[in-house]
């Protein structure tokens, strides 16, 4: 086993009722904790976790999320029956990049967050990861 919980290297994982499995083929390029606004309204969570895997190495198995298109241009899926909140895609921005709700990991512990991003934004009562940079999108 590697540290992402797979024999073949691949990251796993998929929503609360499990309609929606999603696979990456190799590790995240980067693991961040979140802190911004939208996210905290996207996933009612106080920081969210993200896993950034390159677009194409990225799929989904089964289960067809609903997206929402923000007013930030950005696409947001979630599970159209338990609501859990899978990806985030930027297509202007970060056209390279799937961001992949840590949470929804089957080894959430796998690939711990190494930096936060929107600090300015964050909670007082949220305890961040670290201050290794202060603001910035999610890469
Ligand atoms: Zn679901
Ligand atoms: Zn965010």
């Amino acid at each position: 086993m590697t540290a992402s919980g797979q024999a073949d290297g691949a990251v796993a994982g998929g929503c609360l009722c499990g309609a929606v499995r999603w696979r990456a083929d190799g590790p995240p390029r980067a693991s961040v904790l979140c802190h911004c606004d939208t996210c905290r309204l996207a996933t009612g969570a106080g920081a969210v976790g993200w896993l950034i895997f390159p677009v194409e190495a990225f799929h989904m198995v089964s289960g067809t999320p609903e997206t929402y298109h923000t007013d930030t241009d950005a696409d947001r899926t979630f599970c159209p029956t338990c609501g859990s909140p899978l990806t985030y895609h930027h297509h202007g921005d970060r056209p390279g990049d799937m961001d992949v709700t840590t949470g929804t990991a089957d080894d959430g512990d796998a690939f711990p967050p190494t930096k936060d991003v929107f600090l300015e934004e964050k909670l007082a009562w949220v305890t961040a990861v670290g201050d290794t940079i202060k603001t910035g999108d999610h890469a």
